[in-house]
């Protein structure tokens, strides 16, 4: 099923998703990935086979540090991973952007389930419950500072901090999950504030209750 969608969203010209481009029939291979910076110069790259590369290729960044989250705008360039078939791509695709081909149809298809702020923090346990506490201008602030191109994260919040307040208008809020050419991408998506968000929803909790306090003598 998912496989189908890929083959006719290729059919219908659609070639991008995240950092990546997705080329078809080169050299011996049906398809072939690489990074969307290194399009103009194939002939350069390091060659690399099968689906199972993509998870040394999406692990470490330019720099050598270590990826947390795959959506981080941060892919290594100078390869090209080819590609035997379409079951090829789509595994290779989830290695590089895990579940994201899922989300995207799920969404094309009005069936996504979006999980606003306050309940994905609500549902926090152990050091991470106190993260509920951030009021709603310290989280309006977080999805500037955090999410967004301007802060590496390539994925377009679908969120809102609770089903009655949306975010606040800013480059992070009206991202769109993709990187140039929005009719030829595959856009990627963040359903749920992710681990590094509530992390941070933690930190500026405990600093905004700390500073109640010193306010207070
Ligand atoms: S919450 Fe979503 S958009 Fe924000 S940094 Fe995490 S993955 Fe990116």
């Amino acid at each position: 099923m998912i496989a189908e969608r890929l083959q006719q969203a290729l059919d219908r010209g659609i070639n991008r998703i995240g950092e990546l481009i997705i080329l078809r029939d080169v050299a011996d291979s049906a398809f072939a990935l690489c990074h969307i910076d290194d399009k103009d110069r194939l002939d350069e790259l390091e060659i690399h086979r099968g689906a199972g590369a993509a998870r040394d290729l999406s692990t470490w960044a330019e720099d050598g540090h270590y990826r947390f989250t795959k959506g981080e705008l941060s892919l290594k360039k100078g390869w090209m991973l080819l590609l035997t078939d379409l079951n090829e791509l789509r595994q290779a695709l989830d290695l590089f952007y895990p579940a994201a081909l899922g989300v995207w149809i799920a969404q094309e298809d009005g069936t996504l389930e979006v999980q606003h702020l306050r309940d994905k923090l609500g549902r926090q346990t152990g050091m991470y419950k106190f993260a509920k506490g951030i009021s709603d201008a310290g989280a309006q602030r977080l999805v500037r500072e955090v999410c967004g191109p301007g802060n590496c994260c390539v994925k377009k919040i679908l969120w809102q901090l609770d089903a009655d307040t949306p975010l606040e208008d800013s480059e992070a809020s009206r991202f769109d999950g993709t990187l140039g050419e929005p009719a030829r991408s595959i856009p990627l998506l963040c359903r749920e504030a992710c681990n590094h968000f509530v992390a941070e929803c933690r930190k500026a909790s405990k600093a905004e209750f700390e500073a109640a306090g010193a306010a207070k003598g």
